[in-house]
């Protein structure tokens, strides 16, 4: 939890870091913080400082030629600082406004090289959301050490010229031996010191009650997106939500939620009062430093314009030093933060990242597609679980071949193939690729191979052509070879922007909603653009009407090419041209062969399947 105490070497290592993953991100933000908080702290030093030498001109030997320097100096100096200032500040403005965006790319990263079993993880999502809800919600963490850049200059740079400019104050002599004691710098600087920290401490207590409601905070915003928002919002619910009546268990969960209004009520309380209890105690420091001027003066230690000098800089003093203890105390709270972040952002991937390259053969059509995929004695059971989805699958793909896969519902087949994309490694048991493991391989290599459309596949709001090629460059004629050959022909030629045309109405108002028949075959056509030499169909034909489902099997034969092809149905009938079928029940392939051989096996799986589908059709 970000509250534990951290050495300061520890903090100024997590400090860095925060500073090296800005600067990776958003370049130049912090930096540009930094220096417009410099400009804007020294400038008023500046002015009061050539004030006060104005007024000490005017009182005492009043030479025009000497005050109209001083003058031209404050003028010209007021104008530089605020140009500076406002090209500094509108740059930075801008930076600011879009850090949040940046921030998102930093999980976004993360969630992209994350493991693919690690994703579904209850409690790594949990770290997620806290690390992205803190950060977010409150701006604790990065943003905080953003913001933070500044005061630190800000309580640096003021703390100080205040000191530089107050030096004086207690060296010049009045004459009076009490007054030009020396004990006084040391009882109004501790005292201001001492008033600043304990403002510090203050803001500790504060952020330590303000933690601990936070805490609460997690479950209720999952809870309240998830009901608030999730529910109602999306389209993918609103039919269930509707037709089932689910906002009434919905309205339930948000008035229990309600009843956490009264402790945050007394959290918020407690929140407000120990800041201003010490902002009171400041007040008395700076009360007391006034009345020490006003007495110094008063026995001739120095001029009128000094005093304006010295009552202007030593409330800043205060505030400077304060803000200097609030920096460190700050620095305490967002490494706390920053640790837990990057506590979710060091998690390792388990999985065996392989070196070798995948061996480059031409995928074109025509080509050598001989890779052979061999699963040897595999066993699988999900993360965190303790049954076995898939017991001791041995088979072997021959090159270019057919292979359909059936079976009951959950007897296995979705994570078959999500074994064979690697999404998971087999518990135990071994997949090899022309004989090698293929954890060996480079993952991205090897995923290269292997095109897939998953039954619950997505498309994306972005043109049809991007959805096709899955990337932002692309083969325009490929991409409308690939929608012809899925039988997408007819529909391309009614849209108005063809390829370009948009899916979905997030981005362009006029973007079309496909049909689910139609996002099915936008989504075969990505599988045919990839021209891997694997392709695997997870139920592909599942929301096409029978006509387009026949159109798709004449077309399969030329889909497919010469590629390997792993195909997963239901409709035993659109198994029948399939070189091999494989029989999956409850986690084991218990029959293999064509069509003709399996029928033949009169009290086999595959029969039972067929005659429960065969019946309808009689
Ligand atoms: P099929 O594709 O044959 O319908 P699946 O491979 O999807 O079957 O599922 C096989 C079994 O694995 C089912 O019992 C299912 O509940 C379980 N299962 C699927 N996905 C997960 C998961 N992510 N975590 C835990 N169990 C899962």
């Amino acid at each position: 939890m970000p509250m534990k105490k951290m050495s300061l070497r520890r903090r100024f290592e997590v400090t860095v870091r925060g500073f090296r993953i800005l600067r990776q991100y958003c370049p130049g933000l912090a930096q540009g913080r930094a220096l417009c908080e410099l400009v804007s702290t020294l400038q008023p030093f500046a002015a009061v400082w050539f004030s006060a030498q104005i007024i000490n001109e005017l009182s005492a030997l009043c030479r025009m030629k000497t005050i109209v320097l001083y003058a031209a100096c404050v003028v010209c100096l007021q104008f530089v600082c605020a140009v500076l200032r406002g090209i500094l500040d509108s740059v930075c403005s801008e930076k600011e406004a879009q850090m949040w965006c940046y921030f998102g790319k930093i999980f976004a990263d993360k969630q992209m090289s994350m493991d693919y079993a690690d994703l579904e993880n209850a409690e790594l999502r949990y770290q997620k959301q806290q690390a992205e809800e803190n950060l977010f919600m409150f701006g604790n963490g990065l943003a905080q050490l953003v913001w933070g850049t500044s005061t630190l200059v800000r309580a640096a740079a003021s703390s100080t010229a205040a000191i530089v400019m107050t030096y004086s104050l207690f060296a010049a002599k009045s004459g009076n031996a009490v007054m030009d004691s020396p004990v006084w710098s040391v009882v109004f600087l501790g005292g201001i010191a001492l008033g600043a920290r304990c403002s510090a401490k203050a803001y500790i207590k504060e952020n330590d009650v303000f933690v601990e409601w936070c805490k609460d905070t997690v479950w209720f915003n999952r809870a309240y997106y998830f009901f608030g928002k999730e529910l109602y919002m999306n389209m993918d619910r609103a039919k269930d939500v509707r037709i089932y009546g689910q906002n009434a268990v919905a309205k339930r969960a948000l008035d229990g939620m309600s009843k956490k209004d009264a402790a945050d009520a007394a959290a918020i309380f407690q929140m407000a009062v120990c800041p201003a209890l010490a902002r009171a105690l400041m007040g008395f420091a700076n009360a007391a430093c006034y009345l020490f001027v006003a007495a110094k003066a008063f026995y001739g230690a120095f001029g009128v314009g000094s005093i304006v000098q010295y009552v202007a800089v030593l409330s800043r003093l205060g505030d400077g030093l304060q803000e200097l203890a609030f920096v460190l105390a700050d620095n305490a709270v967002y490494c706390g933060y920053l640790s837990a972040m990057f506590d979710y952002l060091d998690i390792p991937n388990k999985k065996y990242e392989g070196t070798i390259p995948v061996e480059k053969r031409s995928f074109c059509d025509g080509g050598d597609y001989d890779y052979e995929i061999e699963f040897r004695n595999v066993s699988f059971k999900y993360p965190e679980t303790e049954q076995y989805v898939l017991k001791n699958i041995s088979l072997k793909f021959q090159v270019g071949k057919r292979f359909a896969i059936v079976g009951m519902n959950g007897s296995g087949k979705t994570t078959f193939v999500k074994l064979l994309c690697r999404l998971y490694d087999p518990s135990e048991g071994v997949i090899l690729l022309n004989g090698i493991d293929i954890r060996k391989y480079a993952y991205q290599e090897y995923l290269s191979i292997v095109a897939v459309v998953f039954q619950d596949f997505k498309l994306f709001s972005f043109s049809l052509a991007q959805n096709v090629a899955a990337g932002t460059a692309y083969d325009a004629e490929r991409v409308a070879a690939s929608l012809k050959q899925v039988g997408f022909g007819a529909r391309l030629m009614q849209m108005p922007n063809g390829i370009e045309t948009s899916l979905y109405q997030d981005f362009e108002s006029g973007g079309i909603e496909p049909s689910g028949g139609e996002a099915q075959k936008i989504a075969l056509a990505r599988a045919v653009y990839k021209n891997a030499p694997f392709i695997i169909l997870d139920e592909p034909t599942a929301a096409l009407d029978p006509l387009a489902e026949a159109e798709i099997y004449e077309a399969f034969q030329e889909i497919v090419g010469g590629r390997t092809a792993v195909y997963i149905s239901h409709r035993l009938s659109s198994c029948k041209f399939c070189d091999q079928i494989l029989v999956f029940h409850e986690g084991k392939v218990v029959q293999q062969g064509t069509h003709s051989e399996l029928v033949a096996q009169a009290d086999g799986k595959y029969v039972e399947l067929w005659n429960a589908q065969a019946r309808y059709y009689v």
